[in-house]
């Protein structure tokens, strides 16, 4: 993959079988033949950030990919991954069975809203910067290290590893 390019991507799940979810996200994602796994992080159990009152908890993890594909591409498959696990858009920031984010795609950026780029409310959101710091300490977002925006999001403390240490 010469013209390969590194994305992370976020996943997250608060409906159903959350972890089997997402682990079987990872294998759909990076099925694709243009897509190749480079990293994914440990999942953390996180509180619901908006959205309507009262929803599960979400486990989220991030991934990173090379892929050859076109940004446009890239966020196709990943919602042919959403929609191939049942999602259904009702509420905004509602439960969902999966959402799959690209954070980031290369260097690239864009204010297009069909495809935001690097995703723009990663860099307060701790459900996405700390699987990511856990997957890559060295990584930054915006100039910034991903795992210092993480200690400071508004998020954190609804943030845990899961399965939680005492789980065994
Ligand atoms: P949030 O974007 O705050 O995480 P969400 O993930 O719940 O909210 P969705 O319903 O999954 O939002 O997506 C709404 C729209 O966002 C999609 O139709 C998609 O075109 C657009 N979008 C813009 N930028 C991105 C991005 N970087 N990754 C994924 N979708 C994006
Ligand atoms: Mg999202
Ligand atoms: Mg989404």
């Amino acid at each position: 993959m010469s013209t390969a390019v590194h994305a992370v991507i976020a996943l997250g799940s608060n409906l159903g079988e959350r972890s089997t979810t997402l682990t079987d996200a990872v294998d759909e994602l990076t099925a694709h033949p243009a897509v190749r796994l480079r990293g994914v992080s440990a999942i953390a159990q996180t509180r619901p950030v908006g959205g309507p009152a009262g929803q599960p908890d979400f486990l989220n993890l991030v991934m990173e990919v090379e892929t050859t594909l076109a940004p446009l591409e890239l966020l196709r498959h990943c919602q042919h991954v959403e929609q191939a696990h049942h999602r259904v858009r009702e509420v905004r920031w509602g439960p969902r069975t999966l959402d799959v984010d690209i954070i980031t795609y290369g260097e690239l950026a864009s204010d297009d809203e069909v495809l935001t780029l690097p995703h723009p409310r990663a860099a307060e959101r701790a459900f996405v910067l700390q699987p990511w710091a856990w997957m890559d300490p060295d990584a930054t977002l915006g100039g910034r290290k991903v795992a210092e925006l993480a200690a400071a999001a508004a998020d954190r403390d609804g943030l845990a590893p899961y399965p939680r240490p005492e789980d065994g």
